[in-house]
């Protein structure tokens, strides 16, 4: 289920970017992912599942924060891997902005 009702307990807020969908109630901006992605052997579990941006969700794709299993999921874990996972967007991103082919389109489009 999809809707915007199902979204308000998460608050609609990226777990990695932070970015805030309540405004808009942008809800279909908005996916379910495996921090530790199942690809790794990531279950449906809550612990598991943060809400993040579509953006940050695909930028992450199987990016795996346990670090090669050395830093398991776990409750005391999880914010730490959620770090980890947020650090890796980041740098992704960063890498990106530094490409000339997408600084060209950036620059065609005026964003
Ligand atoms: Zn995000």
């Amino acid at each position: 289920m999809a809707s915007w009702q199902y979204y308000v307990p998460y608050q609609l807020k990226c777990v990695y970017c932070g970015f805030d969908g309540k405004p808009q109630k942008a809800w279909w901006l908005f996916s379910n992912d495996h921090l530790v992605p199942q690809k790794l052997g990531g279950g449906n579990e809550d612990l598991n599942i943060v809400l993040a941006c579509s953006g940050c969700n695909s930028t992450k794709k199987d990016f795996d924060p346990t670090d090669g299993s050395r830093d398991p999921l776990t409750p005391e874990s999880r914010d730490r891997l959620i770090e980890r996972a947020r650090n890796f967007i980041r740098k992704q991103r960063a890498m990106w902005e530094q490409d000339a082919h997408w600084r060209r389109i950036r620059a065609e489009l005026g964003i």
